[in-house]
């Protein structure tokens, strides 16, 4: 999305103003370095395309830079620089010792076959190795990238540097050095978040409507469910499905693997658009940004908007939610479980441990229910929007570093 980004630093400006701190405008906004690469793939027919990939470091004082790395045909130069910004506040946010940055290549990978996908991430990482690594920018997985992506990267990087090197990213396989818990990290942690948040708001079995099903969204919807939520409504990019009495989602999750999509199964279909407009406690975008806008953000009934995306809603969208009555739990907060489950890989690949399942999800939990207290606490205290009191707490994290 091309005005993605001004629509962060919107949100930076104004956070920056309630804090008296508006001289840092540049610093935080003006990513540290910005790398475009156009490199060739080999196709299966034997052709050779030229794709064009961004790695952005936004930020760097507090750690090396960290974020994922993404798939999709809407990826611009314009959207990573977002991302990346995004991933410097969402680092700062949860204390961990990570800068920001974000990578991203404009492709449909849907078109591509597992080969050609190979090719084009050992492509993209011989085109980016010498601005990534385990002490300087660490990728991870991102939308339509999993922990086999990562394995290439690996698996080329180690190739290239003469060392098998596998922090160089997180969101590994287990038997290259990745962590058990880190692939379900992103959903669980927004769980964790929903959870401290129903204590403090004193809600009870909330009904949840859930926008994507990739892997934030599906592993938010089983840990819901397994917690006395009602998963009523879910959808992917072909489409959703409606049950108010709750759906089975081991039926759904069953449907979407063989078929393809959640709309081939046996329930009340619906659009996205309408999944997003549900009466429900908790609605949950969980797929890309700019979902709610000043278009729709009116017709939203859900009490609370819990955002397991990045930017799902706009700046106007958000002024529209909260005249309305409605809280936001903004984005640097709700979906950290991915790069604070990241931190624990890579605190475990270069300490040497192996954290048990038990033991990785008991940190992931104190991270995320302490960010989440100490955003409803800066809100009040400033008497500001969720978002806002989350983004004052990372800026003031980084600007204190800089001191
Ligand atoms: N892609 C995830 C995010 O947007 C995780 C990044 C990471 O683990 O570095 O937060």
């Amino acid at each position: 999305m091309a005005n993605f980004y001004e629509e962060v630093k919107t949100e930076l400006k104004e956070a920056l103003k309630v804090i008296d701190k508006s001289q840092y405008y540049d610093l935080l906004t003006k990513p540290k370095q910005i790398i475009t690469v156009n490199f060739p793939v080999k196709m299966d027919d034997g052709s050779t395309r030229i794709f064009t990939g961004y790695r952005v470091l936004h930020n760097s004082t507090l750690g090396p830079g960290k974020g994922g790395i993404r798939y999709h045909f809407a990826v611009c130069l314009e959207e990573v620089e977002a991302l990346a910004a995004l991933m410097s506040l969402k680092c700062a946010l949860l204390d961990l010792p990570f800068g920001g940055a974000k990578g991203g290549v404009e492709v449909n990978p849907k078109e591509l076959s597992e080969k050609e996908l190979e090719n084009l991430t050992r492509a993209f990482t011989r085109a980016i190795c010498n601005n990534i690594g385990p002490d300087t920018d660490i990728p991870a997985p991102d939308v339509y990238t999993n922990a086999q992506t990562m394995s290439w990267i690996v698996d080329e990087y180690s190739k290239i540097k003469g060392k098998f090197t596998p922090a160089v990213v997180t969101g590994k396989p287990l038997d290259l050095g990745g962590a058990v818990g880190r692939n379900e990290s992103t959903g669980l942690g927004a769980v964790y978040v929903m959870e401290e948040i129903m204590q403090i708001e004193g809600i009870n079995k909330p009904t949840i409507a859930i926008q994507g099903l990739g892997n934030v969204g599906k592993h938010f919807a089983k840990f819901a469910a397994e917690r006395a939520c009602r998963v009523v409504a879910v959808s992917d990019s072909k489409g959703g499905i409606y049950n108010p009495k709750g759906l089975d989602l081991d039926e759904v999750f069953r449907v979407k693997e063989e078929t393809g999509s959640v709309v081939n199964c046996e329930v009340e279909k619906i659009t996205n658009e309408e999944l997003l407009e549900l009466e429900v406690d908790f609605l949950v975008p969980a797929a890309l940004e700019d979902q709610i806008t000043k278009k729709n953000a009116n017709k939203i009934k859900a009490r609370i908007v819990l955002e397991a995306a990045n930017g799902p809603t706009t700046p106007e969208g958000e002024a529209i939610l909260i005249k309305k009555g409605l809280r936001v739990i903004p984005d640097i907060l709700v979906n950290a479980g991915g790069v604070t489950g990241s931190y624990f890989e890579w605190y475990q690949n270069k300490h040497n441990e192996k954290w048990t399942l038990e033991k990785f999800n008991s940190e992931l939990e104190k991270k995320m229910k302490k960010a989440a207290r100490e955003v409803y606490e800066t809100r009040l205290e400033r008497k500001v929007s969720c978002r806002k009191a989350a983004l004052i707490l990372s800026i003031q994290r980084i600007l204190d570093k800089i001191k």
